[in-house]
């Protein structure tokens, strides 16, 4: 059976108690706020769930965790549940996920009938998702529209970048996604042919006020690390170059690895004396961590300017103190649905070296935020992070642009609205069609 996620780990994590709008006063636009005040009066009592297939790690779980009290404290029921599964249903899973990405996997007809089929039916079998609106995300829970019941509308929610999906399991998933009342892509380059249901683009966002997303002054944020530094041995005088994902294919950290060991040998750089800390964690949905951390480890050799740490503790205290630090933060993947890591660095300040890719191109904006890359662009990479080090007016300039850039576009507020327009819509309140439809 699926589990509602509360009642599940409800000692691990206390209840997501509602929240007031008002918190939000400091970060976002008055205009915006009252919109979605407007917006939640209509949708009040009715119940908005969310399905997905981890509650910890990755950017989706990461998300629902400030959507939730959000939309309580707004008056709107919302519920979290989370799909369960052997191993066997998560590497399949993943090799869908991958296969998404473009990245050629085997699997069988048997994997999908008995593993992934059985895995779901067995979720949902006799348990009807009865809330006015279920958003299920990604492609783990995505077949339970046919094999499970939902009373209610039911939007797919796709976080992956698919625009380079391999075409059989793209087809394998059209049926799904052409079942639900509508799909929300990140961007609309992500929606590939033969989807007949309204597609919506939205971008994801950070929580200003969670405790990752507290903007911190150097000082504290100094004060907060000393455990961390001291536990790993790093010194926080040095020049950092921040790099923080799930150690993963796509994640791409060994051209990171490359461009800074580049870096290094120039001779001015090499008496700025900077390193390069890496900073990972494994998701629960995600087999492969552990086997790309090891590789990872590899690529670093007997490096000792280049921190690779895995799992740390006091996480989402130490991730944005890390970003606040550090002097910039890189982040080149192959592929990206959005990439939060990206948002949560230029919230603290940092300027990003990203890749072209996915929805990393909605947040760096070139020379203004930070840099555009290739992803595979070694030389180019090691360019800019050596651009960065020598030219702090510039990284300060950036820095600000970053922070600024983020504000206007990528909090919760910003989420929360688009979907209290899809609520309003989905249920009947609102006729037009939202503006953020893309196909
Ligand atoms: N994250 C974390 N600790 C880590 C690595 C990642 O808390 O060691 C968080 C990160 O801060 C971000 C999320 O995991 O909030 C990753 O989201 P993103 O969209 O960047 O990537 P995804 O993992 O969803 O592909």
């Amino acid at each position: 059976m699926y589990h509602d996620l509360e009642e599940k780990y409800a000692i691990k994590h206390p209840p997501l108690k509602g929240i007031d709008l008002h918190v939000y006063d400091n970060f976002s636009d008055k205009r915006l706020l009252s919109e979605i005040r407007k917006l939640a009066e209509n949708v009040q009592g009715r119940e908005w769930a969310h399905i997905n297939s981890t509650f910890e790690g990755g950017g989706v779980a990461e998300m629902l965790r400030s959507v939730i009290p959000l939309v309580r404290g707004l008056g709107i029921h919302s519920s979290w549940y989370c799909i369960e599964g052997g191993e066997d249903f998560f590497v399949l899973t993943k090799k869908f996920h991958n296969l998404i990405q473009g990245v050629v996997q085997e699997y069988d007809a048997r994997d999908i009938f008995q593993t992934y089929i059985e895995t779901l039916k067995n979720n949902f079998d006799g348990k009807p998702v009865t809330a006015d609106m279920t958003i299920v995300h990604d492609p783990q829970p995505i077949a339970s529209i046919v094999h499970g019941e939902y009373l209610g509308k039911t939007l797919w929610r796709c976080h992956i970048d698919t625009s380079e999906a391999d075409q059989m399991i793209w087809n394998f998933l059209l049926p799904y996604i052409n079942h639900f009342d509508g799909a929300i892509f990140t961007q609309k380059s992500f929606v590939k042919p033969g989807v007949k249901v309204p597609a919506y683009g939205i971008s994801p966002c950070i929580d200003p006020i969670s405790v990752k997303n507290n903007q911190y002054t150097k000082e504290t944020a100094l004060q907060v690390l000393e455990p961390l530094l001291q536990k790993y041995n790093i010194d926080p005088e040095r020049p950092m170059v921040l790099a923080v994902s799930r150690y993963d294919v796509h994640k791409n950290q060994p051209t990171i690895i490359q461009a800074f060991k580049e870096l290094k040998r120039q001779k001015d750089i090499k008496k700025l004396n900077p390193m390069l800390v890496m900073v990972g964690n494994s998701a629960s949905d995600d087999p492969e961590g552990q086997a790309m951390y090891e590789m990872i480890q590899k690529e670093i050799g007997e490096d000792p300017d280049i921190y690779a740490l895995l799992n740390i503790p006091n996480n989402d205290v130490n991730i944005g103190a890390l970003m606040r630090l550090a002097n910039h933060f890189v982040h080149v993947s192959t592929k990206e649905g959005f990439g939060l890591v990206v948002t949560e660095a230029m919230w603290q300040g940092c300027p990003v070296i990203g890749s072209k890719v996915g929805g990393i191109v909605q947040q760096v904006i070139d020379h203004q935020t930070g840099f555009l890359v290739e992803p595979l662009a070694v030389n180019e990479v090691s360019r800019y992070m050596r651009y960065f080090l020598l030219n702090p007016d510039e990284r300060d300039v950036m820095s600000k642009n970053a922070v600024e850039h983020i504000r206007q576009n990528f909090l919760l507020p910003n989420l929360v609205q688009k979907y209290l327009v899809l609520m309003n819509h989905l249920l009947g309140f609102e006729k037009k069609i939202p503006y953020f439809r893309i196909q």
